[in-house]
C-alpha cells in the first residue's frame, strides 16, 4: 500500500544538481522545465545558492562553472551541468558524462592578430607565447601537434594580450567572433567543440542509481524534443 503512494517517476533518494550560473543557467532552466524539474522560486531573482524543486528530493545549487566539477567530484553535488571546456580542463576522467545537453554551444579556438606585420613582442621571443584561461587544454593541444609554446594563464580580457605584447596567440571561447574582431584578432584553429554536459559523481551513480537514472531519462527526453 505504501508503495502505491510513492512517486514512481522520481524515487526518494536525496539528489543535488550543481548548475553553472550565467549563460548556461538561462539556457538550462527551460530544458529542466520540459523535463519536469522546476525550482520552487525564481532563481534569477533570488540571492540564494540552493533551491528546492517541485520534486521533494531534488535540489539545485547555483555556482560558478569552474566550481561545478569540484562540488561533483567531492560528492557535495551528485550531478552537475558544466561546459565541456571547463570539464576537460578539470579532468573529464573523474566523472561519468552521460548526456550532452547541446546548449551554450561555442568553440575553444586559437586566435591571433589579423596583421602580424609590426607585431610588438613576437619578434624578440624564441617561442610563441600563448595566453589562455585553459592551460591544460592548450598544453595538450600544442603537444599533440608537436609545437613547443610558452603558456601564460589569464582569467579574463584575453583579447588584450596580443596588442599589449603579452602573448602572440590566445586560446579562448569563440561564439560570433565579434569580440575578437573588435580587438584586431581573428580565429584560426578549433581546439575544442564546446556544449553543456551532464556530469555525475561516480559514487552517487552507484548509491543513488535509481533516482539518477530517472533524472537522466527525463533530461535526455527533453534534449530529444528540443
Ligand atoms: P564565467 O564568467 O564564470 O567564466 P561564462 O558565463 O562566461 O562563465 O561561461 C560559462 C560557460 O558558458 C563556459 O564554460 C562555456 O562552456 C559557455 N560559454 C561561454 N561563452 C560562451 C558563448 N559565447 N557562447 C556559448 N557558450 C559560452
Ligand atoms: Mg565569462
Amino acid at each position: 500500500m505504501m508503495e502505491d503512494r510513492v512517486n514512481k517517476k522520481f524515487s526518494t533518494e536525496s539528489v543535488v544538481i550543481a548548475l553553472t550560473k550565467g549563460r548556461i543557467l538561462r539556457e538550462v532552466l527551460p530544458l529542466f522545465a520540459s523535463a519536469g524539474i522546476v525550482p520552487l522560486e525564481d532563481i534569477t531573482k533570488s540571492r540564494k545558492l540552493i533551491f528546492d524543486t517541485n520534486l521533494p528530493n531534488l535540489r539545485l545549487m547555483i555556482i560558478r562553472g569552474v566550481d561545478v566539477p569540484t562540488y561533483v567530484e567531492f560528492g557535495s553535488a551528485d550531478l552537475g551541468i558544466v561546459g565541456k571546456d571547463v570539464l576537460v580542463e578539470y579532468g573529464e576522467e573523474r566523472f561519468y558524462e552521460p548526456l550532452d545537453l547541446k546548449l551554450a554551444q561555442c568553440r575553444l579556438m586559437t586566435a591571433q592578430p589579423c596583421f602580424s606585420v609590426g607585431d610588438v613582442g613576437k619578434s624578440h621571443r624564441a617561442r610563441v607565447r600563448v595566453a589562455t584561461k585553459f592551460t591544460r587544454i592548450a598544453s595538450e593541444y600544442y603537444a599533440s601537434r608537436g609545437e613547443q609554446v610558452d603558456l601564460v594563464k589569464l582569467n579574463g580580457a584575453l583579447e588584450l594580450a596580443p596588442s599589449l605584447g603579452l602573448a602572440d596567440v590566445i586560446v579562448d571561447i569563440v561564439d560570433s567572433g565579434m569580440t575578437l574582431r573588435a580587438n584586431g584578432l581573428e580565429a584560426k584553429e578549433v581546439v575544442l567543440e564546446v556544449s553543456s554536459r551532464v556530469i555525475v559523481n561516480k559514487g552517487s551513480m552507484k548509491i543513488k542509481n535509481q533516482s539518477i537514472r530517472e533524472i537522466l531519462t527525463q533530461l535526455s527526453k527533453a534534449v530529444g524534443s528540443n
